[in-house]
């Protein structure tokens, strides 16, 4: 009888999350599809083949990256009628900051069956690390090198309520760190440095102690910066619309107050309505 993993895989585009520093992080699973796939779509071939090395496969690798992808698509699209195409990159998970994401429209246009193997992403190790909250973030990739544009990119989230997730590296850590306490103004962040690695570190702070804390030299290695939501200064909470809340349901239902207390304050209105009935309770 044929154990399940020395059949051959059904065809289609399998993503494939691999290690962000540790080897060991590769699931069992992971391994079992990079062994039998019959080709795999890498950023460089020298960094999926260790990995492979690791697992102790040898697999054909197939090039594809920002320079090449548009030309190498067509042909990994038709490929996967009939076989099994796994895509990696260098480290986490594809598509997140990294090539993929027309890969995947472009094989369910075409029918392809597509298979997505769950693992470890940067991002979300450092928003597990930092201690912020995790219930809304917002991820910005990498923020625009030059200092206007970088400016301008913070500016345009400043408002939103919720944690965001940069990734960084180390020359620029202390500039990005200026911009953002800058623009955003006193709030909480974490700086996850080498996450899964041997010099792995996470600091935490406000955004302005951190500027100075890498103002001088940037830490070697790869870097994600997590930012706390804005805090009560930069608008009002829940407690602080009671009196306006009260108000309004002095003269009306509170479904209604709590739409006219969200459209003065910028609050949720499904939260103001909570809150409401509780204040009629
Ligand atoms: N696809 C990857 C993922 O799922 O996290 C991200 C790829 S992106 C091109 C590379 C960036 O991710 C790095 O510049 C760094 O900001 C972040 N990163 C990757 N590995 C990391 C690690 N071990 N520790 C901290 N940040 C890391």
């Amino acid at each position: 009888m044929s154990s399940p993993e020395s059949e051959r895989l059904s065809p289609g585009l399998y993503i494939v999350a691999t290690p962000i520093g540790n080897l060991s992080d590769l699931s069992p699973r992971a391994a079992d599809i990079l062994a039998r796939a019959d080709v795999i779509a890498v950023e460089d071939s020298r960094v999926t083949a260790k990995l492979l090395g690791h697992i102790g496969v040898k697999r054909p690798m197939l090039p594809y990256h920002d320079h090449n992808a548009d030309r190498v698509r067509p042909g990994l699209i038709e490929r996967m009628a009939r076989e099994a195409v796994a895509l990696v990159s260098d480290a986490g998970t594809p598509l997140i900051s990294d090539p993929g994401f027309k890969l995947v429209r472009d094989a369910r246009a075409a029918g392809r069956a597509v298979t997505t193997l769950p693992g470890p992403c940067a991002a979300i190790a450092a928003l597990t690390l930092a201690g912020l909250p995790t219930d809304r973030f917002l991820f910005l990739g990498v923020l625009p090198a030059k200092a206007k544009a970088r400016a301008e990119a913070i500016a345009e989230v400043a408002g939103v309520r919720a944690t965001l997730i940069l990734y960084e590296s180390g020359p620029r850590l202390g500039a990005t760190l200026a911009a953002l306490a800058e623009v955003l103004g006193e709030r909480e962040a974490a700086v996850a440095r080498e996450v899964s690695k041997k010099f792995e570190e996470t600091v935490t702070g406000i955004l302005a102690n951190l500027a100075a804390r890498y103002a001088e030299a940037g830490p070697k290695g790869e870097i994600v910066i997590v930012v706390g939501p804005p805090g009560i200064e930069a608008g009002p909470s829940l407690a602080d619309a009671d009196d306006l809340l009260a108000e309004a349901l002095a003269r009306l239902p509170a479904a209604k107050a709590a739409a006219e207390v969200a459209k003065a304050t910028g609050l949720q209105k499904r939260d103001l309505y909570a809150r409401a009935l509780a204040l009629k309770a």
